[in-house]
């Protein structure tokens, strides 16, 4: 893929979207100085309730069903709800922030919508043919103008690949049979998971080869194919993640930056079951270390897009981008669009169960820097495809 600047357009609309919202106490029912809500808004109309019902344990590591510890990759320690005795283990998988329908009835948490929000926001779609940013919130409807777009009214964004049709239909039905036939676990936020990789605390940057022992022999073929993507070259996966957002669960994720000491620039994505959505805003560094950012300076030369510089990045504010994800798709994100945005899947957009196969590959510092030795262990069972008999 071309790497392309962003370039500024004149009068560009002030985000009206706040950050965060202040509430008072009574208001919250928070009995905390720290009023901060996120930007997930998450409102506990009833922490006492919710803290006197669900089991509080100071560990990441949540007992699911069938008894298998499981570690959340995504922490949640640095959401100021954590702070405020949302740190608990709710049965449904859902931690901190997060939250499903599920606990949402049984706790009485109030979501408000992250979709009524985000439309506040000037919206853009990504037009997998013009491959720019084209005016509108609908990413079915953008597909469908293409022959209007006009190229020079356009929004170019780097880091952005989607790619039709990766896969069969019948790959796809296969593959979906295939992931079935494996337990899943839960997870946060009414989804549902099969990890593959190494075990990782993003917050102590501690990696451990825990139980990984290669990836299903079922799905050998798809990495395979990344050979024959050129944005790939050279992507060793090492870590695989099947996903499933189920609509009766409420399923989505909330919106975040995919980890930058562990995992490396390029996120990948394929689709095996169901469209949806996958919606970018620009992301502010609040917070030093929030998602390890500030690790990305020490490589960033060796990225495949460079990334935008302030003034390029303005251009965006206030704007909210949607990427279509076709079912049986590849998409990939790296560039500016992997770590100077933060990227979410709304529960409005998941309307059928919804399962896609995330990939990720190393950083620098672990493929040929100064931690490749840690790397080792986990590149030589990442060769490894098992099958089960
Ligand atoms: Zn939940
Ligand atoms: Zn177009």
């Amino acid at each position: 893929m071309a790497k392309r600047r962003g370039r500024p357009t004149a009068g560009t609309k002030k985000p009206t979207l706040q950050p965060t919202q202040r509430r008072t106490k009574q208001e919250s029912g928070l009995q905390c100085t720290n009023q901060k809500v996120t930007q997930h808004n998450v409102h506990v109309k009833n922490l006492r309730e919710l803290t006197k019902n669900a089991e509080i344990r100071n560990t990441d590591t949540l007992i699911t069903n069938n008894g298998k510890n499981i570690v959340e990759e995504d922490s949640d320690e640095d959401d100021p709800m954590w702070t405020l005795g949302m740190n608990t283990i709710r049965p449904c998988g859902c931690k901190g922030v997060r939250t499903c329908l599920s606990c949402e009835q049984n706790f009485q948490i109030a979501k408000t919508s992250l979709k009524e929000q985000f439309q506040q926001l000037e919206a853009w779609s990504y037009c997998i043919q013009c491959d720019l940013l084209q005016p509108g919130w609908d990413t079915n409807q953008v597909q469908k103008d293409h022959e209007n777009h006009k190229k020079d009214e356009g929004l170019p964004l780097p880091g952005i690949l989607v790619q039709e049709e990766f896969l069969s239909v019948d790959e796809g039905a296969q593959l979906i049979a295939d992931l079935d036939d494996l337990p899943w676990d839960i997870s946060q936020s009414g989804r549902r998971k099969q990890n593959f990789g190494p075990k990782t605390n993003f917050k102590k940057r501690k990696l451990r080869l825990g139980s990984f022992a290669g990836f299903p022999r079922t799905t050998e073929y798809v990495q395979r194919r990344f050979e024959d993507v050129p944005l790939l070259r050279g992507f060793q996966t090492i870590e695989q993640c099947s996903l499933e957002y189920e609509p009766s669960k409420g399923a989505s994720i909330d919106p975040h930056v995919d980890d930058c000491w562990i995992w490396g620039e390029r996120v990948v994505t394929v689709n095996c079951l169901g469209d949806s959505v996958l919606t970018l805003t620009p992301y502010e560094v609040q917070q030093q270390g929030k998602y390890n950012l500030d690790l990305v300076a020490s490589y960033e030369d060796e990225l495949l897009a460079p990334l935008l510089t302030d003034d390029q990045l303005a251009t965006f504010e206030g704007k909210v981008l949607r990427i279509p994800m076709p079912n049986l798709s590849l998409i990939v994100l790296y560039g500016p669009a992997r770590y100077q945005f933060e990227h979410s899947v709304l529960r409005e957009d998941v309307q059928e169960r919804r399962v896609c196969v995330a990939y990720r590959e190393f950083t620098p510092m672990y493929i040929n820097g100064a931690d490749i030795q840690k790397g080792d262990p986990v590149r030589e069972k990442s060769q490894i495809f098992w099958q089960i008999n």
